[in-house]
């Protein structure tokens, strides 16, 4: 693979609200564990021979054996589900998830060309097994400035200690497990250049362990206001409206990845209703591309 750093990766916090519970994330269905780290190589990150930090590496998985989760669900304290706000304008984030695996792995062309002929950013959550399909368009999109691009896991599993799952989808068994979500599709993004500090996991569900193993490891949780599109099961006039009716700081949630999905015309329909001053679109950490 020929992998170039393209983009720096901006850092700053976001706030976190509780949102609306609604039913969010992908249906695909989770393949069996298969190598996802064949492209990671080692020693050929820029900088990573310079960094001078002294913070001490991560708790391994045995610190948090024989914990049991409180928690598991869509919206609890540890995830961000809001960004922050600016007066005189209605402040929203746009973000896609990129799952993967057999039913889940196309490229919405329509969606990515509807974003850039709008000059609108947004962030994309791209899962290992879509990067593993779509090495040049995850390059491409990287290299957009458009674009921010963070980790929707490895195995697009929901991210828990106990193997919980969500829509029939298991979730991680293990704090191992719930670990190597979070790390291998970062360290295949590393492989592009992108140093990914924003997760959101396969069906957006997480217990608060898992919830804990993130936090200690530096990732922030991307969870959402408004669910667009249902996993890419709306009709283009429910995701138009649920774009325009969200509220300001919103989060919007829906996927690129089903481009036969009504997500495209529902993006650009709200897209030609929201043009002007009204609207200020944001990455989810609440920064904007510096050239819009
Ligand atoms: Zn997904």
């Amino acid at each position: 693979m020929d992998h170039h750093l393209t983009r720096a990766q901006f850092l700053t916090g976001a706030l976190a609200v509780a949102g609306s519970a609604l039913l969010a994330g992908c249906t695909q269905q989770r393949e069996e564990h298969s190598s996802t780290t064949s492209e990671t190589t080692t020693g050929t990150q820029p900088g990573s021979s310079t960094t001078t930090t002294t913070a001490p590496p991560p708790p391994p998985a045995e610190h948090y054996e024989g914990r049991v989760p409180r928690e598991f669900g869509l919206h609890m304290d540890g995830i961000t589900d809001n960004v922050p706000t600016t007066p005189g304008t209605t402040t929203v984030a746009l973000t896609f998830d990129a799952c993967g695996g057999p039913t889940g792995s196309g490229v919405d062309q329509g969606l990515v060309d509807t974003l850039r002929e709008f000059s609108v950013p947004a962030t994309l959550f791209l899962n290992s097994r879509w990067i593993d399909v779509h090495p040049h368009e995850t390059q491409s999109l990287i290299d957009d400035p458009l674009f921010l691009i963070h980790s929707h896991g490895t195995l697009h599993a929901p991210l828990s200690v106990t193997g919980q799952s969500a829509y029939g989808i298991a979730g991680t068994a293990d704090p191992a497990a719930a670990i190597a979500e979070i790390e291998d599709n970062r360290e295949l993004l590393r492989t592009y250049g992108v140093e990914s500090d924003w997760f959101r996991s396969g069906t957006a569900h997480y217990d608060d362990v898992a919830l804990e193993i993130a936090r200690d490891r530096g990732v922030k949780i991307a969870g959402f206001t408004v669910n667009a599109d249902y996993g890419a099961t709306s009709p283009a006039n429910q995701v138009a409206a649920a774009i325009m009716d969200a509220p300001d700081g919103a989060i919007v949630l829906a996927h690129m990845n089903q481009p036969s999905s009504g997500t495209a015309a529902g993006v650009r329909a709200a897209l030609e209703q929201m043009r002007g001053d009204t609207h200020r679109f944001v990455f989810i950490d609440g920064t904007a591309p510096t050239a819009l």
